[in-house]
Formats: structure tokens, sequence, C-alpha cells
């Protein structure tokens, strides 16, 4: 990074919503690949025991050595655990199904928030001199979640445009106020992203016109319209700027991290 002002290390950010479904593991990935085509070095965490961030870029779970179970509970060097995507200038932190017991086996252990925040302030993260972190959470707002939001400087909170797309959001600013008074004070909303947005729906307008009314400057101009391609990707094991440069979900995506590296450059 050239700009003097800024401070050293990477910018981490959670994405996380308890709701499944909504595009949080899509967004990781293409925002992820969409950074890393503007020539910042990113790092994608898979913290959701379903691992489908992982798969979605070409790691099948036999192929998962390290992960960040290991990460995280077996305290394993960064440097073991993070691996090179076919995408240049992006990298994986890959997750398995073990993960889903970390909620249970970490109930004892005093550091049990923090060790994702540990995990990537090991000095080992300086010498691949990320520029972003994404942290791809699991649909709860469980312990991983909240390891997620410690981690972090900011969460970044897809929505579904959809019927009660709003409501599920009060528990999630709920989590994000207590974790902000218990463990990271300047925890920040990075924005929220309207996802799976169809402009022919009148629904659609009517959540947009919901969430720019109550929640302000924090969503996004940028919308994901609703593109057959963005699902079709993971099972090519690439990301859809890889598979369909051109699709509208590729270009909603690069459209989304300029918006994101202008406010960052504000
Ligand atoms: P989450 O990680 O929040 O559970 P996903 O990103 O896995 O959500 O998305 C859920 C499903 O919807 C997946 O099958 C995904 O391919 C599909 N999907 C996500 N975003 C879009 C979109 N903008 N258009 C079409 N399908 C999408
Ligand atoms: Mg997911």
């Amino acid at each position: 990074m050239s700009d003097p002002t800024r401070p050293p290390g990477p910018r981490i950010i959670a994405i996380a919503n308890q709701k499944g479904g909504v595009g949080k593991t899509t967004t990781a990935i293409n925002l992820a690949a969409a950074l890393a085509e503007e020539g910042m070095s990113v790092l994608l965490v898979d913290i959701d025991p379903q691992g489908n961030a992982s798969t979605g870029l070409g790691f099948e779970p036999a192929q998962r050595e390290k992960t960040t179970y290991d990460l995280l509970i077996e305290d394993a060097d960064l440097m073991d655990v993070i691996r090179p995507t076919q995408v240049e200038g992006l990298w994986i932190c890959p997750a398995t199904t073990d993960l889903s017991s970390a909620d249970i086996e970490l109930v004892a252990n005093e550091k049990r928030s923090f060790l994702l925040y540990d995990a990537l302030r090991q000095p080992a993260i300086d010498s691949f001199d990320f520029d972003y972190v994404l942290i791809d959470c699991p649909p709860s707002l469980s312990l991983l979640t909240v390891n997620a939001m410690v981690a972090a400087h900011s969460v970044l909170v897809p929505l579904q445009a959809e019927f009660y797309a709003l409501e599920g959001l009060s528990q999630l600013m709920l989590t994000i106020r207590e974790v902000r008074q218990a463990a990271n004070r300047d925890l920040r909303i990075e924005g929220v992203l309207l996802t799976m947005y169809d402009s022919r729906n009148n629904l659609s307008h009517q959540v947009e016109a919901d969430a720019r009314t109550n929640l302000g400057g924090i969503v996004y101009q940028t919308v994901i319209p609703r593109n057959v391609r963005l699902s079709e990707a993971p099972s090519y094991a690439v990301p859809v700027l890889s598979y369909d440069t051109m699709s509208k979900g590729s270009l909603a995506y690069r459209a989304l991290a300029q918006e994101m590296l202008a406010q960052r450059n504000d």
C-alpha cells in the first residue's frame, strides 16, 4: 500500500448474517476475487464448517491438509494453513466439517473468542502482505461468528432482497454491540449489501427502499442481481469472474470492489 496514512496490516472484514442462503459465501468468493483483480492481495478465511467457500474455490475436503480448525484449535502456523488459489492474488484458509465441534470443544477455553484474532496476528501474516482478509461466517451467531467479529475491523452484511430481510438484522446488530462492549470496541459496519436483487420484482424495490430508509448510508449503492452464473460458478470451482467474466454477477462484484476501495481511500 502506498498510502502512508493507512494503518499497517490487512483490513479484516467478517461477512456475516445468521440467516443461511443470503449470499455470504457467494460474496466472500467473488468480492475476494474482484479485489484480487484490482491488484489487492486477499486472504479468504473459511470459518463455516460447511466449507462452501473452500469447495467453491476448488479445495475438496480430502485436499484440505491443515484447515481453519487447526488454526483455531491446534494453534497451527498460519504459514502451514494458507494455500494459494487458482486466482492470482487470492489465498484461502480452508475449512472442513471438523470445525462444527469447535463450539463445544472451546467452552472451557477462556480465550475462546480470541482464537481467530490471535491467529490473524501471527507475525507470519506480514510476509504475505495482505491488503484484505475476508472471513466467510457460518449461518449462526455462534462462537465461530463471534471469533470472526472479534478478529475483524468491520462486518459486511449481505441482505437477501426478500420479505422479512430486515427482521433478522436486529439480532445481528445486538451481537455486534455485544462484541464491541466485550472485546472489539472499534468494530464497524463495513456495509450492508443487497443480494439476489431482481429488478423486475416489486419486492426487491420495496426491500431496497426500506433498507435505504432504515439503514441509511451503510447500504452499498451497488446491489447484486440474481444471476444464474453466480450459482453455477462454484461447481466449476472458480469465482464467477473467471467462469463468466462479463456476466451480470461479475460486473456487480467488480462494482462492489470498486465502491469498497473508494470508501477506504476517502
Ligand atoms: P450463504 O453463504 O449466506 O448461506 P450462499 O452464498 O451460499 O449463501 O448462497 C445461497 C445459494 O444462493 C447458493 O446456491 C448460491 O449459489 C445462490 N446465490 C447466491 N447469490 C446469488 C445471486 N446473486 N444470484 C443467484 N444465485 C445466488
Ligand atoms: Mg455460506
